[in-house]
């Protein structure tokens, strides 16, 4: 499932294709994903032009010149396909259409954005710019861990008098937006916090540390997707899906990578996700 930095690295994909473009032609190939899509969608993207292309926790935004903002959900398996872009960044040919490819824009300059997704946990929708922050999957959400809204103070503040366990803290869409289990997983490790750890026993020091370690962690992914942006010319033009290497995640079993440790890395269940820790370095 793809989380912030992947949704951020398919964003930089789309952002120099689309950004300034107008939308030729929309083909939409079914009812609905996740939900139903917007009543006529096709017709009220079609000659509408892309200003800007942004990103609020997992979705991606795309203001339109016609005042409306199309929201963009990648769900488990969503994938964004570009094709004979006109800059020449990516593969010239569109492919052969494919089962599961649900929408297709059709770019002023010849470039073609294809939204792919197997099992439809995917969304997309149209809210009117001006409101777009009031979205239901938008209102609720918390600070962008990128942004100067998710401070040391914030995180303190929005723990204080809870006692759930710091991984499920983290994973609250309403105390930090767009977090998901691997980074969470890999920023509690680098921090040296136990994930089932409450969070009313946790000294404000320690919860004040995680939030330049959530930034790094993150920041580093990004810094992968950019380099994995990089290759596109050559490979199939697939935004946002690259190999990275986790100090924890998924490595059940494995060696634990802090310097003098023995200990492996263990695996639990919270909430119905595994957690992956070393129960050395995290106390
Ligand atoms: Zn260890």
């Amino acid at each position: 499932m793809p989380e912030l930095p992947e949704v951020e690295t398919v964003r930089r994909g789309l952002a120099p294709v689309m950004e300034g473009n107008t939308i030729a032609k929309a083909l939409v190939n079914r009812p609905d994903l996740r939900w139903p899509f917007p009543e006529r969608m096709a017709e009220r993207l079609t000659g509408a032009r892309v200003e800007r292309l942004r990103r609020r926790s997992k979705y991606i935004l795309g203001d339109l010149d016609s005042g409306e903002t199309l929201l963009i959900h990648l769900g488990m398996t969503g994938r964004m396909l570009v094709s004979g872009d006109a800059l020449g960044r990516f593969v010239h040919d569109h492919p052969a259409p494919e089962k599961h490819d649900h929408v297709v824009l059709d770019l002023a300059d010849g470039a073609r954005i294809t939204f792919n997704d197997p099992r439809r946990f995917g969304a997309m929708d149209l809210m009117p710019t001006a409101t777009a922050e009031q979205h239901p999957l938008l209102a609720a959400l918390g600070p962008e861990p990128l942004g100067n809204a998710f401070s040391e103070s914030h995180l303190v503040a929005a723990l204080s008098g809870r006692t759930m366990p710091i991984k499920s803290a983290l994973l609250d869409q309403k105390i930090v937006a767009g977090l998901g289990n691997i980074y969470v997983c890999e920023a509690l490790y680098r921090c040296g916090i136990h994930p089932g750890r409450r969070v009313s026993r946790l000294s404000a020091k320690r919860i004040a540390s995680l939030v330049p370690v959530i930034r790094q962690v993150l920041e580093e992914a990004i810094a992968a997707g950019g380099s994995s942006l990089r290759d596109f010319r050559q490979a199939d033009g697939e935004l946002g899906y690259f190999q990275h290497s986790f100090d924890v995640y998924g490595r059940e079993g494995a060696p634990c990578r802090t310097p003098g440790c023995t200990e492996t890395v263990h695996r639990i269940v919270q909430s119905g996700r595994s957690s992956f820790y070393c129960p050395s370095c995290q106390r």
